[in-house]
């Protein structure tokens, strides 16, 4: 490709060749470009680490394998997966693999820099990244489904492992797809290893609490976030979208504090009940049917209806960029909680914040999981497992903290929470850059 001016985005040309890889053109950069923003925003507020900010704009290292796998009728099927290490200064990759057919190698590189960014804000060892296959998961067999997981897993073998990169659930995976992962992990190196990934069964090295985890660090950021604002819980509305692993558990926690849950949108449709709906007769629902459509204690909303839903909380938990410019003037909620990665563009943050609308970024309104899978990675180690009173204890514990300090710097550098959540990660994973120096 021709070498073309670097943009706002990307500051000045490296010296190296290209003004810009591939990956940094703006005709595709979908959520990397929305994390590209957000990086340049916290820029000013850096200091001397500044020089090292590039560091951040590209991932360190990504790979993209072939899975060809055999289909129950013998025909042969190939799919795309990647799996992208963002940043490895505090210490190994870390984070989700997402079984989705819109995967794209941009989506997952943004996902992986929010994980570097989420970790050093709750202050885990790790660095950030992410894996992803472009599959549609409700298309395969169990048995295919465990063929592309372990094909997958092998091709990735290259660079994950317990030191060095650990894979975790994400969008369409599970504790099943986890135990296929490590198995099949094991099975390459000839050795139980059972820190090569998180958020497995309990039976197999997980961690009391995980699976609850990024729902119930939700609903404690919501309740610390309600507390600074004044907000009270107790009948508090809230509206959610999607209603998978976090929106489901988030909707069920929050209801613990008096929130009733008015709606939720899931890719099958939309539901509304303004006394509140019935949160553990709606998860049976989704359970049986696949989708929030059709639940019968409640009247059904044209999808669009539900950026207009009057609430106080709103906790978007499906996928990127659902919140834009096309919808931020509808909201009507006092905060956006983030359950999901990446669901609000910068521009329509901006749009909130001048409405005064307080939005609790993803890296560390979701940090709840992986704050868990470090839990559970510790517990593998040592070979020692804690409680679940425990775990839920240092969970909240360490989000607090994280979200108070946050707090403090949005305060006195008066700038948005995402900002300041960018402010303390990045300057932790500078410092670290910085101290280790450039190699060679
Ligand atoms: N996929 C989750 C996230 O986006 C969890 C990652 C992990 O536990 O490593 O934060």
């Amino acid at each position: 490709s021709s070498p073309s001016a670097p943009t706002a985005a990307t500051g000045p040309s490296p010296l190296s060749g290209h003004a810009l890889p591939s990956y940094l053109d703006p005709a595709h950069l979908g959520p990397w470009g929305d994390y590209l923003q957000q990086i340049d925003r916290v820029a000013p507020y850096l200091g001397p680490l500044g020089r090292w900010i590039e560091t951040l704009k590209r991932p360190k290292r990504s790979l993209i394998v072939d899975v060809p796998i055999r289909l129950d009728d013998g025909r042969i099927a190939h799919f795309e997966g990647y799996r992208v290490q963002h940043n490895t200064s505090r210490g190994p990759g870390k984070g989700g693999v997402r079984f989705h057919q819109d995967v794209t190698l941009a989506e997952v590189m943004a996902l992986a820099a929010w994980m570097s960014i989420k970790n050093a804000a709750v202050n885990v060892p790790y660095g950030g990244a992410k894996g992803g296959i472009r599959v549609d998961p409700k298309t395969l067999s169990l048995a295919e489904l465990e063929r592309v997981t372990r094909r997958y897993t092998s091709e990735i073998g290259l660079i994950i492992g317990p030191t060095k990169d650990i894979p975790a659930p994400d969008v369409n995976t599970n504790e099943r797809v986890m135990a296929w992962m490590m198995d099949t992990y094991s099975m390459n190196v000839g050795e139980t290893a059972t820190g090569v990934v998180t958020g497995k069964p309990i039976d197999l090295g997980g961690s009391l609490g995980r699976r609850e985890a990024t729902g119930r660090g939700v609903a404690i950021i919501c309740t610390e976030a309600a507390r600074h604002i004044g907000l009270e819980l107790q009948g508090a509305r809230v509206a959610l979208q999607g209603f998978g692993n976090v929106g489901s558990v988030s909707a069920k926690l929050l209801a613990q504090a008096g929130v009733r849950t008015v709606a939720v949108q899931d890719h099958g449709g939309t539901v509304y009940h303004g006394g509140g709906l019935d949160v553990a007769a709606l998860t049976a629902h989704v359970a049986a049917h696949g989708s929030v459509a059709g639940f019968e204690g409640a009247q059904a909303l044209p999808s669009d209806s539900f950026w207009d839903v009057e609430c106080e909380i709103m906790v978007p938990a499906a996928l990127e960029r659902q919140i834009t410019e096309a919808n931020a003037q509808r909201i009507r909620a006092r905060m956006v909680i983030e359950g999901a990665n990446g669901p609000t563009t910068p521009a329509a943050d901006d749009i909130l914040n001048e409405r005064g609308i307080l939005v609790i970024p993803d890296v560390i309104a979701n940090a709840g999981g992986v704050t868990v899978s470090y839990f559970e990675w510790v517990q593998d180690f040592s070979s020692f497992f804690w409680n679940e009173e425990e775990i839920n204890q240092r969970l909240a514990q360490i989000l607090r903290g994280a979200f108070e300090a946050i707090w403090e710097v949005a305060s006195e550098h008066r700038v948005s929470l995402r900002t300041a959540t960018f402010i303390v990660a990045c300057r932790r994973i500078l410092h670290a850059r910085e101290l280790r120096g450039l190699y060679p």
